[in-house]
């Protein structure tokens, strides 16, 4: 991978519970979901995959994502700021920040600093976690596209 992170040293993160990326705004959208995510989230709630479908989902050309609850963006499970399914949250949730397409200087700097809080602050992240955590995300991105109800 080809990051040019704005450190060389790494970065600092620590979520800060200000929601930004809970809510559904504009490139950050939607939070997709793979077969792995829902089948942890089913687990969770200890119901069958489809009626976790039924109950949570909604779809964008076919691909899952998870309901908003309302016309501002809300996630379905986010409450006073808190995510209230944090254990079974899903992998794009927790690679947040460390996505490969915000690990740009140009992206980073104008926007992500600017858009969460959590940036710069708590553990340092090395470069090499940091690419760690970027690419699970692809991973988890090429699942997202595997989990479609087209097929
Ligand atoms: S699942 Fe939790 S962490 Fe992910 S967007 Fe919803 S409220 Fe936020």
């Amino acid at each position: 991978m080809n990051n040019i992170l704005p450190s060389s040293k790494g970065i600092r993160f620590k979520c800060q519970g200000s929601s930004n990326c809970c809510v559904s705004r504009g490139s950050y959208g939607y939070v997709y979901l793979s077969l792995n995510d829902i089948k942890r989230f089913a687990k969770y709630f200890k119901i069958s995959i489809d009626n976790f479908i039924k109950k949570y989902c909604s779809n964008q050309d076919g691909y899952y994502h998870l309901i908003e609850k309302n016309k501002n963006g809300n996630c379905i499970f986010l409450k006073n700021k808190q995510c209230t399914v944090y254990k079974a949250r899903p992998v794009q949730c927790r690679t947040w920040p460390f996505w490969k397409e915000n690990l740009n200087a140009k992206r980073w700097n104008n926007e992500i600093i600017n858009f969460c809080p959590g940036i710069g602050k708590g553990k340092l992240y090395s470069n090499k976690e940091i690419n760690k955590i970027a690419n699970k995300d692809s991973k988890n991105e090429k699942l997202i596209l595997k989990t479609t109800n087209k097929s």
